[in-house]
Formats: C-alpha cells, sequence, structure tokens
C-alpha cells in the first residue's frame, strides 16, 4: 500500500495547522507540548483508517460502542499500541464494554455513570480492562439537548469521581453549534484549572485551532481527515 493517499494528504495538513497553532499558545511553560490529534473515524470502514494507521496516527476516537466493537478488536490486534478513545454518551448497561475496548472515556457526564464505572473496575477481571484515563464532558453553554454535565454541578461530580478513584484526568466540552466557540473554551479551561486537572479535550473539525490556542490539549477532528460522513 501507498501512503500517498488523500488521507494521509488530509492528516499532513491538520498536523501542520496543530504544531502551527501549538507554537502559538503564549502561556507559560506547558505551552510547549503540542495538541494530541485524536482522529475520529466514526462512520468510517477500515479502509479508511488503514492509511491513518500506516502514516503513524495512533490516537483514534469513536463515538458508539457497539460500531467500535465490529470495527477495533481486530485493527488493534495488528497493532497493539493504537489508543481508542470514547467521545459519544455511554449508557450504564454499556460501561463494561467501553471499559474493555476504550483506553480514554470523554463522556462521564453523572453520578450514576461513575457508580456503575466504579463497580465495573471492581467486578472485571483487571486483565481485561483497557481505561486508563477518563475525563468529564461538561454541558459548557448549559444547552437543553446536551450532553454533559452543567457548569454548576461539576465540582461536585469532580469530588464524586475522585472518591470514587477513577483515573479522572482533564474536561472535554463540545460549544453550541452555531456561536462562536472563543468563550466557552475559555470557561473550559478555566474549570479545569480551578479542580486542577491537566487535559482538554475541545475543537472538532471547524474549530480546532481556536481550541488549541485555548490550552486544548486533545482536539477530536473527523470529516477534515477523513472526509464528509453520510450519517451522525
Ligand atoms: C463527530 C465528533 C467529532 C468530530 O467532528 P468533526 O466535525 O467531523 O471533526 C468530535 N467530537 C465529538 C464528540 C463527535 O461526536
Amino acid at each position: 500500500m501507498t501512503i500517498n493517499t488523500p488521507i494521509a494528504t488530509q492528516f499532513l495538513e491538520v498536523q501542520t495547522k496543530i504544531a502551527h497553532a501549538s507554537k502559538q499558545v503564549l502561556s507559560g511553560s506547558d505551552s510547549m507540548k503540542k495538541s494530541k490529534l485524536i482522529a475520529v473515524s466514526k462512520t468510517f470502514s477500515q479502509e479508511h483508517i488503514a492509511p491513518a494507521i500506516a502514516i503513524g496516527q495512533r490516537h483514534f476516537g469513536e463515538n458508539r460502542i457497539q460500531e467500535a466493537q465490529t470495527k477495533w478488536p481486530n485493527i488493534i490486534k495488528n497493532t497493539p499500541d493504537i489508543q481508542l478513545h470514547l467521545i459519544g454518551p455511554l449508557q450504564t448497561n454499556k460501561v463494561a464494554d467501553a471499559l474493555k475496548l476504550f483506553d480514554v472515556i470523554h463522556t462521564i457526564d453523572r453520578i450514576k455513570l461513575v457508580q456503575k464505572i466504579a463497580d465495573a473496575r471492581e467486578k472485571l477481571d483487571a486483565n481485561t480492562i483497557r481505561m486508563k484515563e477518563c475525563l468529564i464532558q461538561v454541558n459548557i453553554g448549559d444547552e437543553s439537548q446536551k450532553f454533559g454535565i452543567p457548569v454548576n454541578e461539576l465540582s461536585h461530580l469532580v469530588a464524586y469521581v475522585r472518591e470514587a478513584k477513577l483515573p479522572l484526568c482533564g474536561l472535554m466540552c463540545i460549544p453550541p453549534f452555531d456561536k462562536d466557540p472563543t468563550p466557552y473554551f475559555a470557561l473550559l479551561k478555566k474549570l479545569a484549572r480551578e479542580h486542577q486537572l491537566l487535559e482538554l479535550s475541545m475543537g472538532m473539525s471547524k474549530d480546532f485551532e481556536c481550541a488549541i490556542k485555548l490550552g486544548a490539549t486533545m482536539v477530536r477532528v473527523g470529516s477534515a481527515l477523513f472526509g464528509r460522513r453520510d450519517t451522525s
């Protein structure tokens, strides 16, 4: 297989933009680190994913457990250093499946889910669990139909997650679709700092450069890498 595919070209373009935006971050020593690119491969098949792996991409994001279960175990067998990120909502009845497949869960957003994850971590054979880190999803625009914990309940949830001894590393958000994301990214950064959390999962195809300038440590980019999706 040649790596000179359109997907490889898109990856190089996005990586260049990430490197450039990362250099423009002005806030002290943690700025020297480049933001991590999570390639969002939802709805795309192995044929699309293979060229990304060939050029060295290792972090991938999926939003549906079932789709990820059909796609990834085989790929991971051949490339064991792949890191899978769950970026979509997690139902409590899928918690065990999620812990076994995903290295990072970005979408912790309620007490009951934390309880289920803590229970499952106790019950499951530790060797079968991949999940090493998790983030809390914040409903940063306080939108009525969005997932994520409301901003004013975040402190309570952070305390609960820490008490349950989950490996909490940061915060994630999706700003309101039709607004300038700047104040929302800035607010997430402020909330993370207040709670002493280092990772900030924010920024998608249309706004990842803006997110990086405001401190994103992980950007979740799909269509700018793989092309337009037919669904979701
Ligand atoms: C689909 C999705 C993305 C990627 O969106 P693009 O606009 O294709 O980059 C990022 N984050 C979440 C939570 C998603 O569901």
